[in-house]
């Protein structure tokens, strides 16, 4: 929300992905229809573009793949094994090593990558925490027409919109101005 291209709700970096395709209004535009469109959405997320190096094909095959991961989480329904494949192949590009520190006088076990992930490749580890994170739920914003998904992370996730205010929807909002 706070870039004008693009709808960033930094709930998590793979579901301001997906919703690059969807949007609050019916019919949203792909936010992301071209490389240099993918390029400038990475950079506003302060990600290492690899818009010059994957090809095309493989980041709309990926957000496809993401889309299906989102729904069926929201649907309580087991994402596809093909994506969660996809998933682990971006993460097996991760090298690095494990490595102990020592924080507040406790150890903690940290993985220190031997090269900044790329975008892919950070997106596929925000899917990945997410999916491996109980307490959080993806949802799809319930205030119609809107199409975005977000992470719930509320006290009791009871989180229902992809804003905090459902005014943040231009078509509720209309409505309420033709009823005065
Ligand atoms: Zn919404």
């Amino acid at each position: 929300m706070s870039d004008p291209e693009f709808l960033l709700l930094g709930d998590a970096l793979w579901i301001d992905f997906i919703n690059t395709a969807r949007g609050r209004e019916a019919d949203p535009p792909d936010r992301i229809p071209e490389p240099p469109a993918y390029h400038r959405w990475t950079k506003a997320q302060k990600l290492a573009s690899d818009a010059d190096e994957v090809p095309w094909a493989d980041v709309l095959d990926f957000r496809t793949r993401l889309l299906t991961v989102a729904s069926a989480l929201a649907e309580e329904r087991q994402p596809p094994s093909s994506a969660i494949h996809e998933i682990n192949r971006l993460l097996a590009r991760t090298e690095g090593h494990h490595q102990l520190t020592r924080v507040g006088g406790a150890w903690q076990l940290a993985f220190s990558p031997l090269r900044p992930a790329t975008a892919l490749e950070a997106i596929a580890g925000s899917a990945a925490r997410t999916l491996a994170d109980p307490d959080v739920l993806v949802r799809r914003c319930r205030a119609e027409p809107c199409s975005l998904f977000f992470v719930d992370r509320s006290p009791g996730l009871s989180r229902t919109w992809c804003s905090a205010e459902p005014a943040a929807h231009p078509v509720r909002v209309d409505r309420r101005r033709a009823f005065r």
